[in-house]
């Protein structure tokens, strides 16, 4: 058999963004939105089908995310909705909230606002992000969307039968909050599965034979209830499904879970054999009999080719144990997380798009893996031949290719010793010495280092990539932007200054575009959440840096004022964790290149005479892996990339770190012990409550509390952010503090930005006079 467990839902042009967008500004209508999901549904399957894959899914297209979907399948809808219309007005009011509902006065986008949108969060450690469900002691459930036996017939009509995909009742719930402390949405799983069950009989009335639940939950880490509960829920669907079940785990091995998930009384268990490999064999020897087995043996998040001998071999010797009719083969998990065609992709070269497969080869070679496997008992047909003959050549091609590989930097690499990991002095000893060199005011002020992305910036790249506009032309531009957003800066009054990233699409492909051994796409996009899409560079090669990537537009944002202006860059963990990586090194090794390579530009901006760089790492907290015993492993690279790229400079040199967000709990003393001089992070939207863990933990470095929620086009009055700052000062010493946004200004307009940072200095100024006289 061959499966697939889902297709990507974008588009290979990003088709499902445009016509959201779309809609959303009216210009197209809801007939249209809809009709555009049903083409690329269309497409998707036809590939499929062409692909000769027997377990085509369908309920993986979302027109914003399954998770949603899932909530309004079931009638999981928060009673703030109950007043939007039912259908598309409802769906995007959960999405994105309602923008009419705010007024003066409104709390932004907190929740409890009557018109907030569901909490976004990643789904399981992929860069993907799903609503997640809100459900309350008194929640019932009921069939209130047909949409999987809408698309499972959409299907049908056109003559492809497709087995239908739902978010498992388990994992939903897990996934799901409340906001009654104390409750546990698993305990809503009983009504849960009446409803699950409902939709089993309407999808066999419909003509299905077989279901597809994704549990992802399966390969993470899982109380005694839980396991239970994956127990009760399929033994209840198992006995009232008139369809054959396949459970999906994915995301990694089953380790712990392994028993359980193979005691599920289903038809099929999906396994994912890109992370959990090693557990074939106790899984071949445990599988009750007449079980099938889908093996995951095509990596579904990554863009590497696969080796086809290798996943051959994988599926023999699970045939061998169990039968062919028996075992599926398929992707690791949902292909949602790779791009979807490779064949836009004209501007790589041959060599490097050979190593490469998208969605539509990984389906190829889905086809491939199967037929070579059927064909043991008989002669193979010659284009499997030639196709495996190849990948063979690929493969090893990429194997043994140089441009992977460079002597000097694994060199460099392997001779990092401990004192590159660490400032020549400790913080306190650092902190007078970068005062005596930068001398700043109390709570100084400052921003996180992008200012507004204006449509003429965008249009002027857009033109400067097509060749409409020439490198020279391109870099006056920048330059000029540059001048005004520093010249802007001045007369706002902030002390520390920023050049803007004008010259940035984005915080991490403008670093893969800078530097040797990673490639970016033209149209590589991957969903991140409805309709926004990112364009991960692929880390191919050995890390090298040709030349500088940022001291020319710091310089020249230095040469117009007098005033410090601090560089910015992308830290090694963050351009890992967004970025596809190479298979064929563990992590930690790319990771500890990319730092060597941010070390280097480093330097060469201390050189410049920067004293003040921030090395953003944004990503930090979500490349924690799934499995709690896997963090202190992570965090021992992860912490050192960061030390390796920040610890060559001297004691006066400040370096500044930033992230977004304001969980830091579990993981204080691994932020602790990057030891950047200065932090600044997310606090505006939760009122500094966030900054208990710094408290805590009794934080001993600088720290700027966003007091500045840029996810608002609320510009924030200068008394609001007096307060935060009062309370910031309950808890943290004056000398500690730096006042920022909580993030970025790209996404912001420049009339929001003008007046919210002339008030967060006013704020700054007149908490410095409370201090002064008290
Ligand atoms: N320096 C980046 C910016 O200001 C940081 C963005 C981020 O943290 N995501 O845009
Ligand atoms: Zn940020």
């Amino acid at each position: 058999f061959r499966s697939n467990l889902g297709f990507p839902r974008i588009g290979p042009r990003r088709e499902l963004k445009r016509a959201l967008e779309q809609f959303w500004a009216g210009r197209i209508s809801a007939d249209e939105l809809l009709g555009a999901g049903k083409e690329l549904r269309r497409q998707a399957w036809q590939w499929q089908a062409e692909a000769g894959i027997s377990h085509i899914p369908s309920n993986d297209f979302s027109l914003y995310d399954h998770v949603l979907d899932t909530s309004l399948v079931v009638g999981a809808v928060p009673n703030r909705f109950q007043s939007a219309k039912p259908g598309l007005e409802a769906y995007f009011a959960m999405a994105r909230g309602v923008q009419e509902g705010h007024g003066p006065g409104c709390c932004g986008n907190g929740n409890g606002h009557p018109s907030a949108a569901l909490e976004m969060t990643k789904w399981f450690d992929t860069n993907y992000h799903y609503l997640v469900p809100e459900l309350e002691p008194d929640q019932t459930f009921a069939l209130r969307s047909t949409k999987p036996v809408d698309e499972f017939m959409e299907a049908q009509a056109l003559g492809i039968h497709t087995r239908p995909v739902l978010v498992g009742p388990v994992t939903y719930l897990r996934l799901a909050k409340s906001r009654t402390s104390g409750f546990r949405p698993l305990e809503l799983l009983g009504g849960l599965l009446d409803v699950y069950e409902e939709l089993l009989r309407r999808l066999a009335d419909a003509g299905a034979d077989w279901i597809q639940m994704d549990e992802p939950s399966l390969a993470v880490d899982l109380e005694l209830a839980e396991r239970d509960a994956f127990l009760d829920a399929y033994g209840r669907l198992a006995s009232a499904s008139p369809l054959k079940l396949l459970v999906a785990s994915y995301f990694g091995a089953l380790r712990d879970n392994l028993e359980t998930a193979l005691a599920l009384p289903v038809q099929a268990m999906h396994v994912d054999m890109v992370r959990g490999r090693s557990e074939l064999d106790t899984i071949l020897q445990t599988l009750p009999a007449g079980k099938l087995l889908s093996l995951g043996v095509i990596n579904g998040r990554n863009v590497w080719r696969t080796d086809l001998a290798d996943a051959v071999a994988t599926v023999r010797h699970a045939v061998e144990a169990l039968g062919a009719n028996r075992v599926m083969v398929g992707p690791s998990c949902s292909l949602l997380h790779c791009p979807v065609d490779l064949g836009g992709e004209a501007g790589l070269d041959a060599e490097l798009r050979s190593w490469l497969a998208f969605a539509r080869q990984k389906i190829d070679e889905i086809g491939l893996v199967a037929a070579a496997v059927n064909s043991d008992d008989g002669p193979s047909a010659a284009p499997t031949q030639e196709a495996f003959a190849e990948n063979a050549r690929a493969i090893a091609s990429r194997r043994a290719s140089p441009r992977t590989r460079d002597p000097g930097v694994q060199a460099r690499a392997k001779a990092v010793d401990a004192a590159m990991l660490r400032r020549r002095s400790a913080f306190t000893a650092r902190r007078a010495l970068q005062r005596k060199a930068t001398p700043l005011p109390l709570l100084p002020t400052t921003t996180i280092g992008s200012f507004p992305q204006t449509r003429e910036i965008r249009h002027a790249r857009a033109m400067f990539k097509r060749g409409e506009l020439s490198r020279e032309a391109y870099d006056d531009f920048l330059g000029e932007q540059i001048t005004e957003v520093v010249k802007f800066q001045e007369e706002c009054g902030l002390d520390v200054l920023v050049h803007g990233e004008a010259e940035r699409n984005d915080m991490v492909e403008y670093f893969g575009e800078a530097l040797e051994g990673i490639a970016v796409t033209a149209g590589g996009w991957v969903q991140s959440y409805g309709s926004r899409c990112v364009k991960p560079p692929i880390i191919y090669g050995d890390v090298t840096r040709p030349a500088p990537m940022t001291v020319r537009w710091i310089r020249h944002a230095m040469q117009g004022t007098a005033k410090p202006v601090k560089g910015m860059l992308t830290g090694p963990v963050t351009i890992l964790c967004w970025s596809f990586v190479r298979d064929d090194q563990p992590r930690s090794d790319t990771c500890r290149q990319l730092a060597l390579a941010i070390r280097d530009e480093v330097a060469d901006l201390e050189a410049a005479g920067v004293g003040m760089i921030q090395i953003d790492e944004p990503a930090f907290r979500e490349g924690l892996p799934l499995r709690r015993d896997q963090w202190a492993e992570y965090f021992r690279w992860a912490v050192d990339g960061f030390r390796l790229a920040a610890s060559g400079v001297s004691d006066a040199t400040q370096i500044h770190t930033h992230m977004c967000y304001s969980e830091f709990n579990n993981i204080i003393d691994s932020i602790a012990a990057m030891d950047a001089d200065v932090i600044s992070i997310e606090t505006s939207r939760s009122n500094m409550e966030l900054l208990d863990a710094f408290v805590r933990f009794e934080y001993p470095n600088e720290i700027g509390p966003g007091v500045y929620d840029i996810h608002s086009p609320r510009v924030p009055t200068t008394e609001s952010m007096i307060q935060l700052l009062r309370k910031a000062l309950e808890v943290l010493r004056p000398e500690q503090i730096w006042v920022n946004p909580d993030c970025g200004l790209k996404t912001r307009q420049w009339d929001e930005v003008r007046p919210a940072l002339t008030n967060m200095v006013a704020a700054a100024r007149a908490v410095r006079e409370e201090l002064a006289n008290a």
